[in-house]
């Protein structure tokens, strides 16, 4: 017995640790909350950094925190904040590189936590050369949680301390929690950083253009190009070489960073034969090769061998393309062996293409060194492409750039006409930006469709197109009309500037003349040359500007998705799921994997496909739609739900999305069911007690008019039998008896009325005493005698060895007692024995009143406690009685805070045991 109720007791602790490794407790709850909240009110801040840092701290105890958001590679993190204990760290740099292997596997792939101890950690020491600097500093432990956000990694939260055993079950329980807190927050912040990123590397690339139109000393250019570059590709080494006109012999022109002793800049040397660099100068393709792939290569080349000894991994090889020749290279190396991927192949291009143009240009220049004239027309012209890249980057309000851009543009091109316009992402709308010179009126923000508009022979290759006289007149303007107004107003030509940025034409500017021939092969590379300066411009303010008016709306809405108590789910046109806050996944039990992407029928119980249609006919014709619907949980249950769904638009007016709010209805709805429920019982329980108050006045009054008669036939029939004069006959006296034991219970009958009519009033009162038991056992017995001896009955009682106490209303129970052998007697035969027994077990008096007579069948006893119950036997119905004795008793009983119960087996006898609480031992 003692050892079962231990292993429960155990059971039942063990169950209690194991809810609370498994959930965050209240404060915990509230604390996460709040993360949550300040991350993503307030990403950008070292402040909230500072009180984030506090609050994981309280939660999950450690020594050093650093929160890192993954690179669009996802080989490498960036290092967003870091706390707590400094580590001498040389080399530490923003950017790491994520080992390849079992960590990152299992952080990244299998969405797992990583925990290491001591030994553990010396083995990370071989795949992270920081990591060794973390245990010198004394870090002995460390816990590494990935950031998912919609089933994507975003980021980890690495905790590190100095005591081993930090980071138990439940610190990674609450690490957890505190990732899910905070991964959407990092994940939102990683793209506007993205964003962001693109639109600085977009300003950089023009700062180059700038640079190399601004100087026409090469070496000088070249130099102050390296750093630069350095913010947009990382390298360890960068190397640009030109090649002579017959691609025979090449010569370095830069070489930064990581170098061979032999290697000094100006030498030339025969073009290598490799057919690596073979591919990159004739084919013109960029060469991306990272660890194996660059181990492979630099195996096959003497002068690559000894870099990759010196160092380098990875490499970038791209050539500078001038008005189709392939002019040199630009070669990126790193230590990296993850450095390039397809981001840094574009921008290696981007940046090839804009020192493509100095390149070429500067050997022309020497060529032409002694033409003072064209040098000076050449020194001018690449001043103003300077100044034009200085608008370009120095400003991000587009208008003041296209205007003092046309003010300098006249400087190198002649015309009477410029017109600038950008273009939608597919090329088929054109916005004019910029209307300035003579011809059709000034048309700044009008929008035109492009097909059949003379700017889309230029958007067929990314070259300037130059249409002069005759060709114009005679291949242009029958094909175009639109051509006709510009003709009508003088103007003769036209050349066409695709603007292209990252590989996308994103406007075109159109410079017209009234000269027959003003466009040739020079002008159209010196506005190729200033187009690509404003192209980056265009492209990166239009995204600037867009992206700070997003950026922050886009948190607002994000804090108000997240922590909205309401079920929020985002919806495509075709009802599918695209994202859903978290307080849908904890109303519908599933978790974000799960319901991400589920069809309209998700969560549709079955016999609800009716009304769920009628919602998706009025969501479907545009309107929102407002309304209780069943909705059916993970679990099964079934549950009401208040929608508020609303479709969202595009600008052509298509429904691109719904937006669905949702409110868990069941305990309003159950309230307000209970709420009415409670005022019917109100009202019913109000018209019951009137009902037994007017009962109780009824039996009041019926009683006292039958007992003031009965009292005196009783009391008549007393004085009678006494027979004072001696004079009555024997018969006479047997009819008085008969008159006495009649009224006697018709008196008895009249006390069992009032006392019933009084059940469910509160008029029946106890009039409390302490009572010895024996006492009133051995009373009650010998007032019950001549009823006994009539049917030659004998009673025994048997007693307890010690007196029993009770606090009782000795009435009370006697009636309760007498009530109980009268029965007894009732039901047995003549001549058969009742038993009064009295014990005392566990602080309890227990009377039992056991007889010999007829029993009470299994289903009868179940009832015989309700009023105006008698058994169906004909012996029972044969004998006087109205089936409110023991009704009545058992409401005494329970008055008295005890028991009734009754044991019985037919023909055999039963058992009535009333069990009482005794008082504290007197
Ligand atoms: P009454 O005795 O007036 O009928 P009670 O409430 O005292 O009313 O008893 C209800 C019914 O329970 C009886 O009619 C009888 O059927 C059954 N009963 C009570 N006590 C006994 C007993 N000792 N033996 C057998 N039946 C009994």
């Amino acid at each position: 017995m003692e050892l079962w109720r231990e292993i429960l007791v155990d059971k039942a602790k063990q169950n209690r640790d194991q809810t609370v490794i498994d959930r965050p407790n209240e404060d915990e709850l509230r604390k996460l909350t709040e993360i949550g909240r300040l991350i993503a009110t307030s990403l950008s801040t070292d402040e909230a950094f500072e009180e984030f840092a506090r609050l994981v701290k309280s939660l999950v105890p450690h020594d050093r925190l650093a929160l890192a958001a993954l690179t669009p590679d996802f080989n490498h993190v960036d290092s967003v904040f870091v706390s707590g204990i400094e580590v001498d760290q040389p080399n530490a740099s923003q950017r790491v590189i994520i080992p390849h292997g079992r960590i990152k596997h299992q952080m990244f792939v299998d969405f797992q936590q990583y925990h290491a101890v001591d030994d553990e950690l010396n083995e990370l020491t071989e795949l992270v050369d920081d990591e060794k600097y973390r245990i010198a500093a004394g870090l002995r432990s460390v816990l590494s949680t990935p950031l998912i956000w919609n089933g994507e990694p975003q980021g980890v939260m690495t905790l590190r301390s100095l005591d081993p055993k930090a980071f138990g079950l439940r610190q990674r329980m609450l690490a957890n929690e505190i990732g899910r807190q905070i991964a959407g927050s990092v994940a939102m912040a990683r793209q506007a950083n993205e964003l962001r990123r693109l639109a600085e590397e977009q300003v950089a690339i023009a700062e180059i253009g700038r640079i190399v139109s601004s100087n026409l000393v090469i070496e000088e250019v070249l130099a102050s190009f390296v750093e630069v570059v350095r913010g947009l590709v990382p390298f360890d080494r960068v190397v640009v070489t030109a090649f002579d006109e017959d691609l025979n012999e090449v010569t370095d022109v830069l070489v930064d960073g990581l170098s061979l002793e032999q290697e000094t800049i100006g030498i030339s040397y025969p073009l290598p034969e490799s057919k690596i660099q073979q591919n990159v100068i004739l084919n013109q393709q960029t060469l991306v090769a990272n660890n194996s792939v660059y181990q492979e290569l630099a195996a096959r080349s003497v002068a690559e061998v000894q870099r990759y000894n010196i160092g380098s991994r990875s490499l970038l090889m791209t050539p500078l393309v001038w008005q189709g020749r392939t002019v040199g290279t630009l070669n990126l190396r790193s230590k990296d062996p993850q450095a390039y991927g397809e981001h840094q192949r574009e921008l290696a291009e981007q940046i090839a293409a804009q020192i493509a143009g100095a390149i070429a240009t500067s050997k022309q220049y020497a060529l032409l060194k002694k033409e003072s004239v064209e040098r000076e027309r050449l020194s001018k012209q690449n001043d103003t492409i300077a100044e034009i890249g200085r608008i370009v980057s120095s400003t991000f309000r587009l208008q003041d750039v296209y205007s003092q851009f046309a003010e300098e543009a006249r400087k190198l091109i002649p015309f009477d006409r410029i017109v600038i316009a950008t273009l939608n992402p597919d090329c088929t709308i054109a916005t004019d930006v910029l209307v300035e010179g003579e011809g059709t009126k000034k048309t700044v923000g009008k929008q035109f469709p492009v097909p059949g508009n003379v700017r889309e022979l230029a958007l067929r290759n990314h070259d300037p197109l130059i249409l002069n006289e005759p060709d114009y007149s005679k291949e242009i303007l029958p094909k175009y009309p639109l051509e006709r107004d510009q003709m009508s107003a003088g103007l003769r030509s036209v050349m066409i500037v695709p603007l292209v940025s990252r590989g996308v034409v994103v406007g075109t500017i159109h410079f017209r003349s009234r000269e027959n021939s003003p466009y040739n092969q020079e002008t159209a590379s010196v506005a190729a040359q200033i187009g690509s300066q404003i192209a980056g411009a265009v492209a990166a303010s239009e995204q600037f500007e867009s992206l700070r008016r997003s950026e922050e709306l886009l948190r607002t809405q994000v804090t108000v998705f997240e922590t909205s108590a309401d079920s929020i789910n985002i919806l495509r046109p075709d009802g599918s799921i695209e994202s859903v806050n978290d307080a849908y996944l904890k109303e519908t039990g599933y978790t974000r994997e799960e319901a991400l992407n589920q069809g309209p029928g998700f969560l549709r119980p079955p016999g609800q496909d009716a009304e769920y249609e009628e919602a998706w006919d009025t969501l479907s014709s545009g309107r929102s739609w407002f309304g209780v619907l069943k909705s059916v949980r993970r679990n099964g249950e079934i549950y009401p739900v208040e929608h508020s769904v609303t479709p969202v638009f595009d600008d052509d007016g298509e429904i691109v999305r719904f937006v669905g709010i949702r409110r868990d209805v069941s305990d309003r709805l159950q309230a307000e069911e209970d709420r009415a429920a409670r005022m019917r019982l109100d009202v019913e329980n109000r018209e019951l007690a009137e009902i037994a108050r007017q009962r109780e006045e009824f039996f009041t009054s019926v009683s006292h008019e039958l007992r003031t008669p009965l009292t005196a036939i009783m009391s008549f029939a007393d004085i009678l039998s006494r027979d004072r004069q001696g004079t009555l006959t024997g018969l006479q006296l047997e009819h008085l008896d008969v008159i006495k034991r009649n009224s006697r219970s018709l008196n008895e009958l009249v006390e069992d009325m009032l006392d019933f009519s009084r059940l469910g009033t509160d008029r029946l009162k106890l009039d409390r005493s302490d009572v010895e038991v024996h006492a009133l056992v051995e009373s009650v017995v010998e007032s019950m005698e001549p009823t006994i001896r009539a049917k030659s009955q004998q009673v025994e009682v048997v007693s307890a060895p010690v007196p029993v106490w009770i606090n009782a209303d000795s009435g009370r129970i006697t009636q309760v007692i007498s009530n109980l052998m009268a029965n007894s007697s009732k039901y047995s035969e003549s001549g058969s024995n009742i038993r009064v027994e009295l014990e005392l077990i566990n602080d309890y008096a227990h009377i039992k009143v056991v007889d010999q007579g007829v029993g009470i069948s299994e289903t009868e006893q179940e009832e015989i406690f309700t009023p105006f119950f008698r058994s169906k036997r004909e012996d029972v119905q044969i004998q006087p009685g109205t089936g409110l004795g023991l009704a009545i008793s058992k409401t005494l009983i329970e008055l008295h805070d005890g028991q009734i119960q009754v044991s019985s087996i037919e023909n055999e006898g039963s058992t009535f045991a009333v069990i009482l609480p005794v008082t504290s031992h007197k």
